[in-house]
C-alpha cells in the first residue's frame, strides 16, 4: 500500500478495489463459457455465442474496439457539484496503443472505468467493438466485459490464495483449450516456471505480468491497463511497458493505459491529455521512446504544471 496513507484511506481503497473485482469476476460471468482464446488479428469477425438467449452480447463487426463520444460523468459531494468528465471522446483503433495522461483529479481513472462500464455514465456512449454499453443491463453486460475487456490495475489486485496459474484462469472456465491459452500466456510472459507460486511468492514485476495473463485469458478486444507500472520500480516498470508494446506490435492488442508519466507514455502509439474531465488536446508519438520529448510536449499542453 502507498506510504503516506493513513489507515482509514487504505481500507477504503482496499474495499474499492476488492468491488471493483467482485463485479468484474461475478458468479454470472463464470457461468458463461469462453469462446475465445488468442489475442484478435482481425477485426473483430463475428464470434460462435454459446448456446442460450445472449443476442444482447453479441458482437458488431467492427475496426473500432473503442469508440467514446461526450462522455459526462459527475458527482455530488454535498453541494458541489464535481465534473469528473465533461463530454470526453476518444476512438482506438483495431493494434493501436493509447496513453491517457493528466494531472492528478483530471478525470483519467474515472474514463477507465466508464470505458469498462464499472460505472454508469450521465451522458454520451460508450461503444465497444460495435456494442453500445448503455444498451446492456447488468448481467449481460457483466457477460460482455468479461469476454471483451481485459483491466490491469497498479495494485495488480491477484488473490493471495491461488497460484499464479490459478489466478490467470480466474475469469475463464476449464477446458483443453484454456490449458492450451494458459500455456501460452505464461510462456509469453516469461511466467512458466512461476505458474504455481502464490502472490506473495513473486515480485511485483512478476504480479503485474500474471495480472497481464489474467486480463488476456478471455481474449479481449480491448486491454485497460490504470497506471499498471505505478507501484514498480522503473526497470521492472519498463519491462512491463515493452511487454504492452509487444502484445500491440506482435498480437494486434488494442490498448488503452491511464498514467501521469513520460517515461510509460512514450511507448503509446498516441497521448490523449484530459484536463478537468475534458480533452486538452492529444499527439503521436514518433516511435523514438523519447521521455524528454513527451515530457516537453505534455508540459506545454499543460503549461507550467508539473509532471511527477
Ligand atoms: P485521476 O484518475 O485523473 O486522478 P479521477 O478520475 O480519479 O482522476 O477523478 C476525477 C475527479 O472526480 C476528481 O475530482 C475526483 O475527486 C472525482 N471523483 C472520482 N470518483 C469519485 C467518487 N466516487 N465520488 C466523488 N468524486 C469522485
Ligand atoms: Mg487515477
Amino acid at each position: 500500500m502507498s506510504f503516506g496513507r493513513s489507515n482509514r484511506e487504505c481500507f477504503l481503497h482496499r474495499m474499492y478495489v476488492a468491488s471493483i473485482l467482485a463485479t468484474f469476476f461475478s458468479a454470472s460471468a463464470m457461468e458463461y463459457p469462453p469462446y475465445r482464446f488468442w489475442i484478435r488479428t482481425d477485426t473483430h469477425p463475428q464470434q460462435p455465442l454459446p448456446s442460450g438467449n445472449h443476442s444482447s452480447v453479441t458482437l458488431a463487426l467492427s475496426s473500432v474496439p473503442l469508440d467514446v463520444q461526450q462522455v459526462v460523468k459527475t458527482y455530488q459531494q454535498g453541494n458541489a457539484t464535481i465534473h469528473a468528465l465533461d463530454g470526453v471522446d476518444l476512438t482506438v483503433k483495431q493494434g493501436e496503443f493509447v496513453a491517457i495522461m493528466g494531472a492528478s483529479g483530471s478525470g483519467k481513472s474515472t474514463l477507465l472505468h466508464a470505458i469498462a462500464g464499472l460505472i454508469d455514465v450521465d451522458g454520451g456512449s460508450v461503444t465497444i467493438a460495435g456494442q453500445d454499453l448503455s444498451l446492456l443491463s447488468d448481467v449481460p453486460l457483466t457477460k460482455f466485459r468479461r469476454d471483451n475487456l481485459g483491466i490491469v490495475f497498479q495494485a495488480y489486485n491477484l488473490i493471495p490464495s491461488l497460484t499464479a496459474e490459478a489466478n490467470i484462469r480466474l475469469p475463464a472456465k476449464g477446458g483443453t483449450e484454456l490449458d492450451h491459452r494458459v500455456d501460452e500466456l505464461l510462456s509469453q510472459l516469461g511466467m512458466s516456471e512461476r505458474r504455481d507460486h502464490k502472490p506473495g511468492a513473486l515480485s511485483g514485476g512478476e504480479q503485474q505480468r500474471i495480472a497481464i495473463a489474467r486480463a488476456l485469458v478471455c481474449n479481449p478486444a480491448i486491454l485497460l491497463a490504470d497506471e499498471p507500472t505505478g507501484s514498480l520500480d522503473s526497470v521492472t516498470g519498463t519491462q512491463i511497458c515493452q511487454l504492452l508494446r509487444m502484445l500491440v506490435d506482435q498480437q494486434n492488442c488494442s490498448i488503452v493505459m491511464v498514467t501521469h508519466e513520460a517515461h510509460v507514455a512514450m511507448w503509446a502509439d498516441r497521448i490523449c491529455v484530459l484536463k478537468d474531465g475534458k480533452n486538452l488536446a492529444e499527439f503521436a508519438t514518433d516511435g523514438s521512446r523519447d521521455p524528454q520529448s513527451v515530457a516537453q510536449q505534455y508540459q506545454q499542453l499543460l503549461g507550467t504544471e508539473a509532471i511527477a
